[in-house]
């Protein structure tokens, strides 16, 4: 077992240093599958967001990082990929304790990260601006990309460390300083990427952390007049008040928000292949996923069948110690999270819905008996119930039936949520039709796969706006510059004074 060293106290990133919050104040960051304490972490102050702030401003502005050549900045990137595989156990391990997580979902996630940085690690050096057709004979036109400047990442608790990655890798990788700050009930693995960063070679002030409980946190740094884009992952709710805060400054936003995304399981599905993957689409990090597959739409002539063989296999699925490697479900992250997922079972048992697996939180016995656990549960609904419409992030799922493809096609998107999609069916036609049709970042076919990092990832509609991990992500943390060089032999003079 590897042995974590978890300080008692965590401190801030400001500058290159690490300090204690300006008035001394932490909080108790707990393990939710024990209930033992981890760690007490520092607790920003407005002062210490001001200095976080200005010290990545006072990096952005001296060039130290954006003026490196490409080549520099990509080693660099490439060396914190190595240093996080390097300590991707005790990364992961540390995730596992703060989160509730699986360790094998946890080890999965490191090797994530390390790919998620060396893809912008070799990014750095393809970033071109172009050269354009010159609107005029005597010109030259080009253009070039230049670094957004300072950018303000706010992530949630259910991917601590990935989602940190997936905005902390592109901004540096563009020539952005950045202010991280992680969720207060996970903010472990955000301060050793900090660490990782400073050994790396990422010059002081180049990435600056600032943790803390409270949600004027977030809202101080989506408000800083010195901060040019807010990189936010979270809850829809969130998301709107972060781009009302966002446009008093006309800041640039990225928002990957909530979802309610649909599995679309057509009567031709290979079914062990389309049961396999609607499992682990919906159970997958205890649904504490925002792209969780948290409908899924049955054709009639599968649905029977389809039902029967899910409830045998979720039978079979453990939800226990997240520490234990046999563990397929660990802990809920957060006891609002834990009362969310009980309140909307309830209201499913109100709305009629009828539970075909779980409904009811787990008793795990000796040291997880304090833990927060909660039994996979899927449910027959209607598509019109809540706990089919709205985001419950827990292992709950809704079977709801279809009759056409048509049918299928409305139900998929009759949703405010727009993130991902699953359709299962062996002709391809059928399966690319579908995916074509329906409304949301990412569609995966036949497949329970689909996040890697240069692939884009985000939302329609209200999942949000922007794309991580792909390419296209460096254009987000960057300003396009046209210049326009006059190459004629005579000088203009256009008044002809
Ligand atoms: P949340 O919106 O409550 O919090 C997200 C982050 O925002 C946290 O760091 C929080 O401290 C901070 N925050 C809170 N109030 C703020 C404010 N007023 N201004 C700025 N920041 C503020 O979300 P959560 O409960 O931590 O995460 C769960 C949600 O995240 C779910 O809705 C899930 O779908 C979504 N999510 C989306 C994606 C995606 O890529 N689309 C990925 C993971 C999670």
């Amino acid at each position: 077992m590897t042995t974590l060293t978890v300080p008692a106290t965590t401190q801030l990133l400001i500058g290159g240093t690490w300090r204690d919050a300006g008035d001394g104040a932490t909080y108790e960051d707990r393990n939710p599958a024990n209930g033992a304490t981890l760690a007490r972490v520092a607790e920003a102050t407005r002062d210490d967001v001001d200095a976080a702030v200005a010290a990545a401003r006072a990096a952005f502005d001296a060039g130290k990082w954006s003026g490196m050549t490409a080549a520099r900045r990509a080693k660099i990137l490439y060396k914190m990929a190595q240093l996080i595989g390097e300590r991707s156990k005790e990364l992961a391990l540390r995730e596992v304790r703060d989160n509730g997580k699986t360790i094998g979902t946890a080890k999965g996630e490191m090797g994530a990260i390390v790919d998620c940085f060396e893809f912008y690690a070799g990014a750095v050096s393809k970033h071109y601006g172009q050269t354009l057709p010159p609107p005029m004979s005597t010109y030259l036109a080009n253009t070039v990309r230049e670094p957004v400047g300072v950018v303000g990442a706010i992530v949630p608790w259910n991917f601590p460390l990935l989602l940190a990655s997936w905005k902390v890798a592109p901004a540096l990788a563009a020539g952005c300083t950045v202010v991280l700050k992680p969720a207060p009930a996970t903010p472990l693995t955000a301060i050793e990427l900090g660490k990782i960063a400073l050994e790396a070679g990422v010059p002081e002030g180049v990435l600056n952390i600032v943790t803390g409980s409270s949600r004027e946190l977030g809202q101080w740094i989506v408000e800083h007049p010195a901060i040019d884009k807010i990189a936010f992952t979270g809850s829809t709710v969130t998301g709107k008040l972060v781009a009302q805060t966002a446009a008093q400054t006309l800041k640039r936003v990225t928002l990957e928000l909530g979802g309610k995304s649909p599995s679309v399981i057509f009567d031709d599905a290979d079914l062990d292949g389309a049961v396999a993957g609607a499992l682990y689409g919906i159970y997958y990090n205890a649904g504490q996923t925002c792209e969780a597959r948290s409908r899924i739409l049955l054709q009639r002539g599968i649905y029977d069948r389809f039902i029967a063989a899910f409830a045998q296999k979720a039978a079979l699925i453990r939800v226990g110690d997240p520490e234990d490697p046999q563990t397929h479900v660990g802990a809920i992250t957060m006891r609002e999270q834990f009362d969310k997922i009980a309140s909307y079972c309830r209201i499913g048992a109100e709305e009629g819905a009828r539970a075909i697996v779980g409904g009811a939180a787990a008793s795990l016995p000796g040291d997880l008996a304090g833990g927060m656990f909660w039994n996979v549960t899927a449910y027959e609904a209607k598509a019109s119930d809540r706990i089919a419409r709205e985001e419950i992030f827990g292992p709950v799922v809704s079977f709801v039936p279809f009759e056409t493809e048509a049918q299928a096609i409305a139900l998929a998107n009759d949703s405010e949520y727009g993130l991902s999609a699953s359709v299962w069916s062996q002709n391809i036609g059928r399966a690319n039709r579908t995916a074509r049709a329906i409304r949301s970042g990412t569609v995966a076919i036949n497949t329970p796969y689909a996040v890697f990092p240069g692939v884009p990832f985000g939302g329609y509609k209200q999942s949000g706006y922007g794309r991580e991990l792909g390419l296209e992500t460096m254009n987000l943390y960057s300003e396009t510059k046209s210049v326009l060089t006059y190459i004629g032999e005579k000088p203009l003079n256009p008044f002809g004074v």
